[in-house]
């Protein structure tokens, strides 16, 4: 039965206060209540209060969560099960999650803050995601190669087997159901280890796949840190492929990891410093304005695509920073619980003081900062441009996770080009420019995974179902979405077979 959704502050702490936190591993379809002696905290980033403790599982967890899953591989009931059958399961899958889409938008918003505002649509946008996998992979077709006439060859799209998927805290189940659910489309079995930060909504997504006929061992999810559960399972001999999305540094360990273990397939979303590109023939700069703003408040900045590096025509350098920062006021700030709010705390303290770190070397530096209506929140800087930032500055290279954002000019389109790329990262770009031609030959030479002219990038239509993206640079590799998401699961076989001569 459909969960009803709540429509104000009290019927969401009603259904919060009904609500059950299981954070036991799940492991061969069921959760798992092996005695277990470490635990980690689960907080609320709005109030600091603890949700309750999880389970913080190590090796011996994941190494049951791998063996389950391998077994589960092998006897083929699902590698090895028609693609439209599996497609069936996950469309069911789909439908219990919007089913059961206020419970999820809930625990990713007590774990994280993400505004429930943000919080249903992006569960309901995950479930649409993963009909688009399921679609997706009927239509993964293999080849048939020319050949004599006494063989037949073949090239096939095989899964990887046994993948590992570590996964973060920004958008705690949209990311991992874009990795589980790509991977289970095209046949393989899953060990997803969700965010130390935000567990309950991945673990509670294993629950529901069994309730859609997902068999034993297919799915497993274990919680647990980084360096313990997460390295063990990107150093583990018997995972053929590590999908990961998370910070540069962690996708530099994980390469390391897999190198010293058996070289399994990576499969990488790392981090991002987009830039924004407004060329002085933009148009309309207040509208303009507000969609920069979007750029980089959207979950507070907490987005790997977070359009950060506003890249602006010298002519516009002085006058459109101060209208960007006075709409961040649009993002109304309040208890993430509240449909009217917007804009939540940053998902824990720490990532707070991290970010204003990140803001007083910038001020330190020297920096003029630019800012609009919000005042000091909890768990939440003041949204910030920093303005006439050169490309040297720590704060124009490195990812901050933050409502922060800072602006750099430039003369000619060749150093908004150079200025655009001038960072180590390559994940998304957008320019904005009333000539297309124009716009169009700036957009063509800014290396990034997705660029967009004239819009942000976006889940909702002008994107299609078959879009892909890939990172360049130090933002990773491997496709995400469309059709090269799924084969991103698979690997190539070439089967040939000898027919029998005619006696
Ligand atoms: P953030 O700092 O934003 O949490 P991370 O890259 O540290 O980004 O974390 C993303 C995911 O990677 C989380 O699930 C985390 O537990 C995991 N992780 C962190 N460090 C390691 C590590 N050394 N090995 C494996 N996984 C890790």
């Amino acid at each position: 039965m459909n969960q009803v959704e709540p429509q104000s502050l009290k019927d969401w702490q009603e259904l919060f206060a009904k609500t059950r936190l299981d954070a036991r591993p799940f492991i061969g379809n069921q959760r798992s209540d092996a005695p277990i002696s470490q635990f980690f905290d689960v907080v609320n980033p709005f109030t600091d209060k603890v949700l309750t403790s999880a389970p913080r599982c190590g090796s011996v967890e994941i190494n049951a969560a791998v063996a389950t899953a391998r077994k589960a591989f092998e006897d083929g009931s699902w590698s090895l099960m028609a693609a439209s059958k599996r497609s069936e399961v996950l469309c069911r899958l789909a439908d219990l999650i919007e089913a059961n889409g206020p419970e999820l938008a809930l625990l990713d918003t007590i774990q994280m803050g993400i505004p429930v505002s943000l919080a249903m649509p992006d569960i309901q946008l995950a479930a649409k995601k993963l009909r688009e996998a399921a679609a997706g992979s009927e239509r993964l077709f293999g080849m048939l190669l020319p050949s004599s006439s006494s063989c037949i060859a073949l090239n096939l799209r095989v899964p990887q087997g046994v993948v590992g998927a570590i996964t973060p805290w920004n958008f705690p189940l949209f990311v991992a159901l874009g990795k589980v659910g790509a991977a289970l489309a095209t046949g393989n079995c899953v060990v997803l280890k969700p965010s130390e930060i935000a567990p309950l909504a991945c673990l509670r997504l294993a629950d529901l796949a069994t309730e859609a006929g997902l068999p034993s061992g297919v799915l497993n999810v274990v919680p647990g840190l980084g360096p313990e559960a997460g390295r063990a399972l990107a150093s583990h001999l018997d995972v053929d492929m590590l999908s990961f999305t998370g910070s540069t540094a962690t996708g530099r360990a994980l390469m390391q990891a897999a190198a010293e273990s058996n070289l399994k397939a990576l499969h990488l979303e790392l981090g991002g410093k987009s830039p924004q590109v407004v060329l002085d023939d933009c148009g309309d700069l207040a509208a303009l304005a507000q969609q920069l703003a979007d750029g980089f408040m959207f979950n507070g900045g907490q987005l790997c695509v977070a359009g950060t590096r506003l890249v602006l025509a010298q002519e516009l350098a002085t006058e459109l920073p101060k209208l960007i920062a006075e709409k961040t006021g649009a993002w109304k700030f309040g208890n993430p619980l509240d449909p009217a709010t917007l804009l939540g705390p940053l998902a824990s303290r720490l990532q707070c003081e991290r970010v204003r770190r990140f803001m007083s070397r910038a001020s330190q530096s020297g920096f003029d900062a630019c800012t609009g209506p919000h005042g000091e929140n909890k768990n939440l800087p003041v949204p910030t441009i920093f303005t006439g930032v050169p490309s040297s500055a720590e704060i124009f290279q490195e990812e901050v996770f933050g409502p922060v954002a800072v602006s750099s000019s430039f003369d000619t389109d060749t150093q908004a080009i150079e200025l655009a790329n001038g960072t180590k990262f390559g994940l998304v770009a957008n320019v904005w420019s009333s000539d297309f031609v124009r716009g169009h030959a700036v957009a063509t030479k800014i290396k990034a995974g997705a660029v967009t002219l004239n819009t942000r990038t976006t889940h909702e239509p002008p994107r299609t179902i078959d879009a892909s993206i890939e990172p360049a640079g130090e933002s990773g590799f491997g496709a995400e979405g469309g059709i090269a998401g799924l084969m991103a699961f698979t690997r190539a076989r070439h089967l040939l077979m000898n027919l029998p001569r005619p006696n």
